[in-house]
């Protein structure tokens, strides 16, 4: 199915994912909410959504957007729908495009841990906020014997993640509810973020959550 018709299929089943019920938000960084520069105005998939930098602090971030009930049921119901098979279920062209993803995130993942190499050890404990398919997880798990966690809201991606990772420590939600999915009280050395605070639905509640899983060092 093109994207086209997933988004038209999907606006017809959920409301909630059609442009009038969606809320526009202040940047969340200055609070600014009107003089925005928009740079595009649907997602990746082609739902209408504003993404725009914020003039006065120049954050990047979806203005315009599903409130949350949205955002979960986008998540749960409609990229997934996109992505849900695991890798050994993709075949031909597909395969190729997922494979290409893939070898993305761990080129990201490589660029990650030499901006931050001084910092790293061997059986360092990281966590991936938005991890996708795990490459950037990949990288530290290869290179410094991490012991890796990650967070996505993209089931497919999630199960990908397990594949390549192979470790169990890869949880499927929402970043604003990661305090109930990973087991708190427990700290990490590293906490990577990358390519997602701008479309979170709120990041400040995420860091804010994010500052309880580091070490206090
Ligand atoms: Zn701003």
């Amino acid at each position: 199915m093109d994207s086209a018709l997933i988004v038209k299929k999907a606006m017809d089943n959920y409301p909630l994912l059609r442009e009038e019920n969606y809320c526009t938000v202040e940047c969340p960084v200055c609070k600014n909410d009107s003089k925005f520069f928009v740079i595009c105005r649907h997602d990746s998939v082609g739902f209408p959504a504003e993404y725009v930098i914020c003039k006065k602090c120049g954050n990047i971030f979806f203005s315009k957007r599903p409130a949350r009930d949205g955002y979960d049921i986008y998540y749960n119901k409609v990229y997934d729908s996109l992505t849900q098979r695991g890798f050994q279920e993709y075949s031909g062209k597909e395969k190729e495009q997922v494979k290409a993803f893939l070898e993305g995130q761990i080129k990201r993942g490589y660029k990650i841990a030499d901006y931050c190499k001084k910092h790293l050890f061997k059986g360092i404990k990281i966590l991936d906020v938005g991890c996708g398919m795990g490459g950037t997880l990949k990288v530290f798990q290869n290179e410094y014997d991490a012991e890796c966690y990650g967070i996505d809201p993209v089931y497919g991606q999630v199960k990908i993640a397990r594949e390549v990772l192979e470790v169990d420590n890869i949880y499927c939600g929402m970043a604003e509810d990661i305090d109930s999915i990973v087991p708190s009280g427990m700290k990490f050395d590293l906490i990577v973020i990358r390519a997602t605070l701008d479309h979170l639905y709120d990041p400040s509640l995420v860091l804010n959550l994010l500052r309880n899983y580091c070490h206090e060092r």
